[in-house]
């Protein structure tokens, strides 16, 4: 079993010759370490060491990751080329994640919380994109340099200014999702580790692994508060579950709660633009308190008027909604219907692009079953600010007992399925406020099951593809990922092309 040796350290504010020294002398002594871990401000405001550290007077022992500025003035020390920005130290970027040799899986994200993404500051899209990233496997190590708002709910309580305290609630959000065993901040000039805190609910869940929360005080601070921490740690990939949640002392609840988080960011966020149709006095008032916080549209990946929305893709435009290529796509043939309108959910359209979505269906039914393929629709209405209709076609030697099939997968994964009535609606039957995760299985062009999953806490974000990867459907376990799948630009663009032309005589919006 590999066991990392790792160091973390909060802000250096530019001691970077009490740093290395101590860095030095301790991966001597009491090592050798992986790495030097570094959150919160790693410049100061002086640039005297920085100087000797780019002439190399005072070298960097150990390989060092750092987060990127969390101030504007610091931006400066970045290079606009090059992670390395010594030899040994490393800027990891503004969010991502990092695979060790090891296995040792450390999720990061830079800067401060701002309503907009800059070089210094994060947004509501960054985490949701971080997440989407990291789902693919358990996170050893989280590095943020803000705190997570609440974090000392249930644990003793700190002194600290009002500023770090209130923390940053997509931190929050960004830890409760990600799960990672141990989340290192800076930024609040204190030292604080809290008792580990449960992942799961008791009885409710299966039990999982805890996580640590620390907070690492300035480097070379005169209160001699902690800055350095030093840990081993196996890497997720190496551990079995029931190590993962032996646990070894006392526990709390999880500080952050599922409303706090989700419901301040990610529900209904779509609703809040373009709709014209509000008619009840409430929704009215849900939208506007929901206003300020939706992902902005120019910098959505599905809206078209993105400019980074690869065009290249698409393969039909409607008046309300249009038809891609998936990125990555579980088979060739992978295609997402997307309402042009920045919504989140089927159950929020207008009336228009629901029936456009409709005709888009069928006119996709119609043209997999000549290439005697079925069709399933499913769409996972959780952190996802636009709508996806995800389109597979499963050919029809392998889509026997399908809807049984999906339901016990499901179940494997401790998720329950209802099955719904062929004339259901699913407006009607998901409460309001609630996530889902919704599937529809046509088999010779015909609708032979309904499927709904209503999300309560967390949700697998790949679990579309997991169920329809699975072994008695699509038997295609390595392609879960859709990493793992993409194509290169030139097979896409045959793709999509040799799609458009087939798909013509189909498509309503060429008539
Ligand atoms: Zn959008």
């Amino acid at each position: 079993m590999s066991v990392s040796k790792i160091l973390v350290c909060g802000d250096v504010e530019g001691n970077f010759k009490t740093l290395f020294t101590k860095i030095g002398t301790l991966h001597q002594k009491k090592g050798p370490f992986e790495y030097l871990l570094c959150v919160g401000n790693f410049f100061g405001s002086s640039d005297d060491e920085w100087k000797d550290i780019k002439a190399g007077k005072i070298p960097v022992p150990l390989t060092t990751y750092i987060l990127g500025p969390n101030r504007r003035e610091h931006l400066r020390f970045y290079p606009d080329d090059s992670n390395e920005i010594v030899p040994n130290l490393i800027f990891l970027g503004k969010r991502g994640v990092l695979t060790g040799s090891s296995g040792l899986k450390i999720a990061y994200l830079s800067g401060l919380e701002k309503k907009d993404s800059t070089e210094f500051s994060f947004s509501e899209k960054d985490v949701t994109e971080l997440i989407a990233r990291a789902s693919s496997g358990a996170v050893d190590i989280l590095l943020t340099s803000q705190w997570p708002q609440g974090v000392t709910k249930y644990a003793k309580p700190i002194d600290i200014t009002e500023s770090a305290n209130n923390g940053s609630s997509l931190v929050a959000y960004l830890a409760k999702h990600l799960k990672p065993r141990y989340h290192f901040s800076g930024l609040s000039g204190v030292y604080y580790e809290r008792l580990p805190y449960r992942n799961h609910q008791v009885l409710q869940e299966l039990p999982m692994h805890t996580t640590r929360f620390i907070g690492l005080a300035t480097v070379d601070n005169d209160k001699q508060l902690k800055w350095l921490y030093a840990f081993n740690i196996t890497p997720f990939c190496s551990m079995t579950s029931k190590e993962l949640t032996t646990s070894t002392g006392p526990v709390t609840e999880c500080p952050y709660g599922v409303e706090e988080c989700t419901n301040q960011f990610f529900y209904d966020t779509g609703s809040s633009s373009g709709q014209k149709r509000k008619k009840s006095g409430e929704e009215k008032s849900s939208v506007k308190k929901k206003k300020n916080v939706g992902v902005s549209q120019e910098r959505c990946w599905f809206c078209l008027t993105n400019p980074d929305v690869q065009k290249q893709l698409l393969l039909s435009i409607g008046d309300h909604s249009y038809i891609t290529l998936a990125k990555g796509g579980l088979v060739r043939d992978h295609l997402l219907i997307i309402p042009l309108e920045h919504v989140a959910a089927s159950t929020s359209l207008s009336e228009s692009a629901e029936k456009e979505i409709e005709d888009y269906k069928l006119a996709l039914v119609e043209y997999f079953h000549v290439q005697d393929q079925n069709v399933i629709f499913f769409e996972r209405n959780f952190i996802s600010p636009h709508l996806q209709i995800q389109v597979v076609p499963i050919p029809k030697s392998s889509s026997s007992g399908i809807t049984k099939t999906i339901i016990e997968f499901a179940s494997d994964q401790g998720l329950e399925f209802t099955e719904l009535s062929k004339f259901s609606v699913l407006k009607q039957i998901v409460p309001t406020k609630k996530s889902y995760f919704y599937v529809e299985i046509v088999n010779n062009k015909k609708c032979i099951g309904k499927l709904l999953h209503v999300i309560d806490g967390n949700f697998p974000l790949q679990f579309g593809r997991m169920m329809l990867a699975s072994r008695d459907i699509l038997n295609v376990p390595n392609r879960i990922d859709w990493k793992e799948c993409e194509m290169s630009p030139d097979e896409e663009l045959q793709v999509a092309e040799s799609f458009r032309r087939h798909f013509k005589k189909y498509d309503f919006t060429k008539r």
